[in-house]
């Protein structure tokens, strides 16, 4: 594996690795006059995203194990009521319901909190490109969590080598391609049926179940991952998530990217070493890579104000956004998707499984009956 130094310039950005060498901008050529950017704050308030929606998950995660329990040890009164946001835990089911109501026109009855949260995060990875892993997902954020954990300790991160960073790099879309290959297998009405079956019903029972009863099998592999995301940036999201994949590849169609001004760019190169998607941000005029996570981490250490920027083509940007995407306008924009979509949902009476709960007392077994199978 191949050290990572970082030079990245955010002194006052604690996500950010300090540089005690400021770029000299005097350096430059003087093409144009350049201007220092201005303090960055798409960091805090990306961490701010990052913490508040992980701490959402391990309440809705609370939550639904209470309401399982109160099944598994009481015979008579079930008061709580289902959390039906753990659904966003059921990528699988939320793009069978999506097909489902693409095949119909009708919102499926079972999970469609999954289809709604799906489309949320889609319509995110469409809008800000794969904002959904840098700004909201746990996994992500736990990983983020591991890798600067690692460079705490270890005082460096690693990254792979190309020849075998590609084709780790394809393992995500190999497991893509059969999740997609699996559902559009499916015509509306099997997967209808599949919904309604006991195991379609509780699939998100089973999913609990299969990390409250993680095997050896289980245990060893999540702590290698663990142990791998302390040396390698995102290793997980980077070499295996099938979301991450699907995300990444609808953030192509994108309008908003990274951009590059080579007029008023220092080459610096502190955009490319703060990457965690190692993209070469400092040799690109924008940044098409379905890797990219509209982190911003990269614009907030390029020291020219200008040169860097989450922006639209030339030919759509207004005298406003002539600086590029705000980044309190992009977290206003992931929040009012997300919000929105969930909003819609509960509205409309379609957020919670139209399953009440004197069906789930007879489908999710006692203690004493369950065999956990996987999910
Ligand atoms: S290019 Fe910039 S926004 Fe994209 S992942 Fe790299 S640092 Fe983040
Ligand atoms: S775009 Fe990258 S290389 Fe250019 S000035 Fe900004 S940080 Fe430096």
């Amino acid at each position: 594996m191949v050290p990572q130094s970082h030079s990245g310039s955010a002194t006052a950005n604690p996500l950010i690795a300090p540089d005690p060498a400021p770029p000299a901008l005097k350096n430059k050529p003087k093409k144009k006059s350049l201007r220092r950017r201005a303090h960055d704050h798409s960091q805090q308030l990306r961490l701010v995203f990052q913490a508040v929606f992980l701490l959402v998950n391990i309440w809705l995660g609370g939550d639904f194990y209470l309401w399982v329990r109160q099944f598994e040890v009481t015979s008579s009164a079930y008061s709580l009521k289902r959390p039906a946001g753990v659904e966003g835990w059921l990528p699988v089911a939320g793009m069978m319901n999506l097909k489902y109501w693409l095949a119909t026109g009708h919102i499926p009855a079972i999970h469609p909190a999954a289809m709604f949260l799906l489309l949320a995060f889609l319509s995110i990875a469409f809008l800000f490109r794969k904002a959904f892993c840098s700004w909201l997902c746990p996994v992500g954020t736990i990983s983020e969590y591991l890798w600067r954990a690692g460079r705490r300790i270890f005082r460096r991160n690693f990254r792979l080598p190309a020849w075998l960073d590609i084709p780790l790099r394809g393992l995500k879309y190999l497991l893509l391609g059969f999740f997609l290959w699996a559902v559009a297998d499916m015509s509306a009405d099997a997967i209808a049926n599949f919904m309604h079956t006991p195991y379609g019903l509780i699939v998100d029972v089973k999913m609990l179940d299969f990390f409250r009863f993680l095997g050896v099998t289980g245990l060893v592999v999540v702590s290698l991952l663990v142990v791998a995301s302390l040396f390698v940036e995102n290793f997980w999201c980077r070499y295996f998530c099938p979301y991450g994949a699907l995300l990444g590849l609808v953030s192509l169609a994108s309008p908003l990217r990274i951009r590059r001004n080579a007029e008023t760019c220092i080459d610096c190169e502190k955009c490319a070493k703060v990457c965690p998607a190692w993209l070469p941000v400092d040799r690109l005029g924008s940044v098409r890579s379905a890797e990219c996570t509209g982190c911003l981490a990269c614009v907030a250490v390029c020291p020219v104000e200008s040169a860097l920027a989450m922006s639209l083509p030339r030919r759509l940007e207004s005298k406003r956004m002539r600086n590029g995407l705000p980044a309190w306008a992009m977290a206003a924009g992931i929040a009012l998707l997300f919000l929105g979509l969930v909003g819609f949902a509960k509205a409309t009476g379609h957020w919670q499984s139209h399953v009440s709960n004197a069906v789930y007392r007879q489908l999710i077994p006692h203690p004493s009956e369950a065999q956990h199978p996987m999910p």
